[in-house]
């Protein structure tokens, strides 16, 4: 089955390299015939970010910083430019000060707590507003979250808070923009091994635990990721919406991990 993205385009918000789980999503798309504008954190990254547009086709690579609300502003009014409409949006974007994500959640900051929830919560908010004035009749919009908003994991702290903000953000945007046919989904991944997820404090032991006790005893790759990507951007899910979808092996829906594991 192919092309099933075929006259559709939208922006992609979060490549930092090719293992960005951003970058995942973007090649099951571009396998699927989809047009894609790539936002990018500074110029830095940029660098990185522009050659793989380039692999997807893609000519369209502007600077986002999700912090700043004017950077935003003229980064969809960059895109509307050339693309007055879009079909998609993809947010995989996430920050929280490395020193907090260790130790106890009890000891965040008020500065950091703020921080993590503009970049990794309200921005969300903010770019599905501005991205749903560009979606005519009908749009989906997705962003990406982890399973540690629901119950709580060492170290991932103030993640977790934000992860559940968004999720319910999810719900409230599904709401808002349902009457206008804009769907707005979250996909919930199982630990992967990127810039973000090295951040926090233990994540090796974290990503073992995970695919141990798994129902699928295997991590998730960018592949699994992408498909379900592709699934909830496409028509395929044309009745879905407010949902959270977990591409995570199953990890969620294990109460208690089988005790012989335990042990290993
Ligand atoms: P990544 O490091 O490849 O991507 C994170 C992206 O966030 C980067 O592109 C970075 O530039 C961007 N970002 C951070 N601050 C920003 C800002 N101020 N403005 C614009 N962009 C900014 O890591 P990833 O794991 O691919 O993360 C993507 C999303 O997936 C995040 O929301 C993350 O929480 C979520 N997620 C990751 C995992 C995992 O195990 N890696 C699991 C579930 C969910």
């Amino acid at each position: 089955m192919e092309g099933l993205m075929q006259g559709k385009r939208g922006v992609i918000m979060g490549v930092a390299n090719d293992h960005s789980i951003a970058w995942g999503i973007a090649q099951q798309l571009h396998k699927h015939g989809a047009e894609m504008a790539f936002t990018y954190q500074g110029e830095a990254l940029g660098k990185r970010v522009k050659p793989l547009a380039e692999k997807v086709g893609s000519a369209l690579t502007i600077p986002c910083d999700v912090e700043d609300s004017a950077s935003i502003e003229s980064a969809f009014d960059e895109i509307a430019a050339t693309w007055p409409k879009i079909d998609f949006l993809v947010h995989a974007i996430g920050f929280s000060d490395k020193s907090e994500l260790k130790g106890l959640y009890a000891d965040t900051s008020k500065a950091n707590f703020v921080r993590t929830m503009v970049i990794s919560c309200f921005s969300f908010t903010e770019v599905a507003r501005k991205a749903a004035t560009m979606m005519d009749g009908a749009g989906s919009m997705i962003t990406l979250t982890y399973g540690a908003s629901m119950r709580t994991m060492p170290n991932y702290n103030v993640m977790g808070v934000a992860k559940a903000g968004l999720e319910a953000s999810v719900r409230y945007l599904a709401s808002d923009y349902g009457p206008r046919g804009i769907r707005v989904n979250g996909l919930s991944a199982g630990p992967v091994r990127t810039l973000a997820g090295a951040g926090i404090s233990d994540a090796r032991q974290m990503f073992a635990f995970q695919q141990r006790n798994a129902p699928l005893r295997r991590p998730v790759s960018l592949d699994d990721i992408g498909g379900s990507a592709l699934y909830l951007l496409s028509d395929l899910s044309n009745g879905v919406t407010g949902e959270i979808h977990y591409v995570d092996a199953g990890y969620n829906s294990v109460l208690m991990p089988r005790l012989a594991e335990l042990k290993n």
